[in-house]
């Protein structure tokens, strides 16, 4: 069994001034090939503590990766922190010096004397070219009392550490050879519980596994199974995923990379998609963007203009814009003004009086479908459960 540790290096994560993405997509990549993660520690930009870190992680793990701290300046401290754990002097390494100040002269510049330090090496580190930036990793094989372990140093941004994982790290790791498949069920319109009801037994057994999630867009349920090989782990995967896709089948609108979006099309098979959005700003939109489907828009907080696209000012009067009444009549108006088949409408309050408060409307020409939501509190939020909201009245 591989054992693995992660320490994420920079006082603005320890201050949570930014959020420690790096480490949850390490995590995420560790567990997909079958090391286990047995540690996240977050360091802030400081010598000792960086170094002890280091040593802590080495007596407990096979693997230790670090984040962050390998830029050219005198709080990034991960390579004098990873020598200092081995006893090991850096110096400058004459290849990478010679690629730092190429790439400064390919850009028409003079590099700073600063940079220096991101050409140092330790006699057990190779350089992990960075193809992106300017800080090279580090990959390390300690000797003496920590021989056989690994340290991995990456960059902080994470542009640069993901491509350096996947092209750099992930060839050299002496990766477990077990195999992990999953599949991801989207569900709408079942809570979590009643899932968990409908699993039974399916969910307390561990290999294949099937967990529940409850996302913004529903329950999402998660069938993994591993093996030796690949072929092994599909096998023991497939009659889990078939009992699961049948149980859910009523609810379900999507596996692993689908989107409700795309479902929406789907369902549309081939009619167009108008939209009105008054108080969203757009989110239903940019959902709605990458869609064939999707034909046209209107993005208004004007009543007036509303009220050209087939809002009543009687219901403006005595119902309110965020009303049931008033998404029922835009959605009807997204399909006669906005040349469409089909349409769909948001209207909400997300800021001001009834704050929080919204409502979606489909209007298929036969059938009106209208949805409620109420997400007191947060502007972002209540956009964004609305539009989610549109999108699920019109994917059936
Ligand atoms: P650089 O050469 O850019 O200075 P670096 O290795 O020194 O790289 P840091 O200075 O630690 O990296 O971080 C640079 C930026 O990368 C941070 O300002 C932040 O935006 C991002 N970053 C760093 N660590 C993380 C992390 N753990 N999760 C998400 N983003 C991070
Ligand atoms: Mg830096």
């Amino acid at each position: 069994m591989l054992l693995a540790e992660i320490i994420s290096v920079g006082t603005e994560l320890v201050f949570g001034e930014i959020v420690d993405s790096n480490a949850a997509f390490l995590a995420r990549e560790l567990g997909a090939r079958g090391v286990t993660l047995r540690r996240k520690t977050v360091l802030g930009d400081n010598l000792e503590r960086v170094t002890e870190g280091v040593r802590l992680a080495l007596s407990r793990a096979d693997l230790v990766l670090l984040g962050g701290g390998l830029g050219p300046t005198d709080d990034d401290l991960t390579r004098e922190a990873i020598a200092a754990a081995l006893g090991e002097t850096p110096s400058e390494d004459p290849e990478l010096i010679a690629w730092l100040r190429g790439l400064y002269g390919a850009r028409g510049r003079v590099m700073p004397e600063l940079n220096r330090k991101q050409a140092w090496l330790i006699p057990s580190a190779d350089a992990l070219p960075n193809p992106v930036g300017t800080a090279p990793g580090w990959f390390v094989r300690p000797g003496g009392e920590w021989a056989g372990k690994l340290i991995v140093a990456l960059p902080g941004p994470p542009r640069e550490m993901q491509r350096m994982w996947r092209e750099q790290v992930l060839p050299r790791l002496p990766l477990p050879s077990r195999a992990l498949v999953h599949t991801t069920i989207h569900t709408q319109g079942i809570g979590e519980s009643n899932v968990a009801e409908l699993l039974g037994d399916l969910t307390r057994q561990a290999n294949p596994s099937v967990a529940t999630y409850a996302r913004r867009t529903g329950v999402d349920l998660r069938i993994a199974a591993s093996a030796d090989s690949e072929a092994a782990a599909r096998a023991l995967l497939a009659p889990v995923l078939a009992m699961v896709r049948e149980k859910v089948a009523r609810w379900t609108w999507g596996e692993d990379g689908d989107t409700l979006a795309g479902a929406v099309t789907a369902a549309l098979r081939g009619r167009k998609l108008g939209v009105i959005e008054a108080g969203s700003g757009g989110t239903l939109c940019t959902l709605l963007a990458d869609e064939p489907s999707f034909y046209d828009a209107a993005v208004t907080q004007n009543h007036a203009r509303l009220i050209t696209l087939g809002l009543t000012p009687v219901t403006l009067r005595d119902a309110g814009l965020v009303s049931e009444q008033a998404a029922r009549e835009l959605a009807a108006g997204a399909r006669v003004h906005l040349a469409s088949d089909v349409g769909l409408s948001v209207v909400v309050a997300a800021q001001g009086e009834g704050a929080g408060q919204a409502y979606a409307a489909l209007d298929t020409g036969d059938t009106q479908q209208v949805s409620a939501v109420n997400w007191p509190g947060d502007p972002a939020q209540i956009r964004e459960r609305a539009a989610v909201a549109a999108l699920v009245l019109a994917h059936r």
